[in-house]
């Protein structure tokens, strides 16, 4: 069996945890590891940069110098002998040198992506060394060596086949192979990243790329919950989810998968198994085509939403009304997440609000605008069949005490989304929790 393992931060955070995964990713099979950078590290290289931006150069080598620390700290207990100590530290400082040379001139937007690719290539080196220091064979692909962008920001799907299938085959016979999740090099071959999360896009690129048996997605928790975990307390998880349920939960919120991440595998019918670290005889949830019918699965919430309501006389029995206002998202490459039409008036929402200005401007060419903000999707997922009629009555019953902003239902068989405001979404995941779940254990 052939298999790309993909660990994210907790999972390789503390040394411990490093030395489990060594053990979990040694299981006979062909391996394709890939790691994220030690929890925490990203989100302190992104302070670095906001720092480098603001010219605070000294709190910059204050904060440079507690990320050493941590490092070392981990390095120590990590290996046991003193040479391979001496080794590790070695590389983290040849790493963190190139981040501090960075401070001295005019920050560039090439160099922050630089400093942001540092987590993952310490925690891969550090990772590749402790296989060493154990005897156990695993070679590094450089993650900079095949994965890559293209012009629109997409994945180059042929680029990255190309060069991780010439990658292997140099290696022909190794069983176990580290590579970094995230980074990437965009069309100009610079340094760039698959954006925050982006390890489990990589995983599935790499999966989708050279036709993996499985791809699985170590965390810190038992497969994907039928509510988000960090608001709501009695969640459980779900055995299974089609491709399609489980793309809706990671779109909307469901933090345990980046948005992009079902696409690749599921464009190959490669299954995705989201597995726990911290537990790896648990189950976890396994994604795949097959889905079981009738179900609400899972709610998630995706924050920062932005609504726009453009009201016309015109919209009336206009064609072509909607392409116009459509034109306008277009042209500002800024993706549409719900939305609703009455005769008078279309509401949509976004929640890249980048150029929200400028299209608020265009916009006032067909209508009055209004525009909201602080806004949430709850977003409830499963199999809906459009002849069961008792779904949305019972999402809205649920919800009863909650205004909602808009409602979007039939858009497509796995998704039913309101629009709250954000001051509302802990009470209306509880209330969900209570009116889908609870509900289905009383009644089934
Ligand atoms: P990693 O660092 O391994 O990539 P993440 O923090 O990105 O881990 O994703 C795992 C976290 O996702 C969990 O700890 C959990 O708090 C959060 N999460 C949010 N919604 C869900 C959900 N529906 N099911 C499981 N985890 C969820
Ligand atoms: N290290 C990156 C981040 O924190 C990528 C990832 O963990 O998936 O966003
Ligand atoms: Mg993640």
């Amino acid at each position: 069996m052939r298999k790309v393992m993909k660990f994210g931060g907790t999972s390789v955070g503390e040394p411990h945890r490093m030395k489990q995964v060594a053990q979990l990713v040694n299981d006979g099979d062909e391996n394709i590891v890939v790691l994220s950078a030690l929890s925490g590290t990203t989100n302190a290289l992104v302070e670095l940069t906001e720092l480098l931006h603001a010219k605070n150069i000294e709190v910059f080598k204050r904060k440079l110098g507690y990320l050493k620390k941590h490092f070392e700290l981990f390095i120590l207990e990590l290996f046991q002998e003193e040479s391979d100590q001496k080794d590790a530290l070695g590389l983290v400082e040849t790493h963190l040198k190139s981040i501090s040379a960075f401070g001295e001139d005019m920050f560039t937007q090439h160099e922050e992506r630089t400093i942001l690719a540092q987590g993952e290539l310490i925690s891969t080196a550090l990772f590749k060394l402790y296989c060493d220091s154990q005897n156990l064979p695993c070679k590094l692909l450089p993650a900079l060596d095949f994965m890559r962008t293209t012009n629109d920001g997409e994945p180059d799907d042929y680029f990255i086949w190309v060069n991780l299938d010439r990658l292997i085959k140099e290696n022909d016979g190794s069983k176990i192979f580290v590579t970094q999740g995230y980074i990437c090099r965009n069309a100009f071959g610079e340094i760039d990243n698959l954006k925050r999360g982006g390890s489990d896009y990589s995983a599935s690129l790499i999966g989708a790329a050279i036709g993996v048996d499985e791809i699985q997605i170590w965390t810190d928790i038992d497969g994907m919950h039928n509510n988000d975990p960090r608001v709501v307390s009695n969640t459980r998880p779900i055995n299974e989810l089609s491709y399609n349920e489980a793309a809706e939960l990671a779109y909307f919120g469901a933090k345990i998968l980046h948005p992009s991440s079902v696409r690749p595998a599921q464009e190959k019918g490669i299954p995705v198994r989201l597995k726990n670290t911290m537990d790896p005889e648990a189950s976890g949830t396994l994604i795949s085509d097959k889905s079981n019918q009738d179900q609400i699965k899972a709610v998630a919430a995706k924050d920062g939403i932005t609504a726009i309501k453009i009201r016309s006389g015109r919209m009336l029995m206009a064609y072509g009304f909607l392409r116009s206002v459509f034109e306008v998202f277009e042209w500002y490459k800024t993706p549409i997440d719900m939305i609703t039409t009455s005769e008078v008036a279309v509401s949509l929402t976004i929640d890249e609000t980048q150029h929200l200005s400028s299209i608020t401007e265009d916009l006032k060419k067909y209508g009055q605008v209004e525009v909201d903000h602080n806004l949430t999707i709850v977003c409830i997922v499963g199999d809906f069949i459009a002849d069961n009629s008792g779904f949305a009555y019972r999402i809205t019953k649920a919800l009863e005490h909650i205004p909602l902003r808009m409602v979007s239902y039939g858009g497509s068989k796995n998704n039913v989304s309101v629009l709250i405001k954000n001051s509302d979404k802990k009470k209306a995941l509880l209330a969900l929790n209570e009116g889908l779940f609870d509900w289905e254990e009383g009644h089934d």
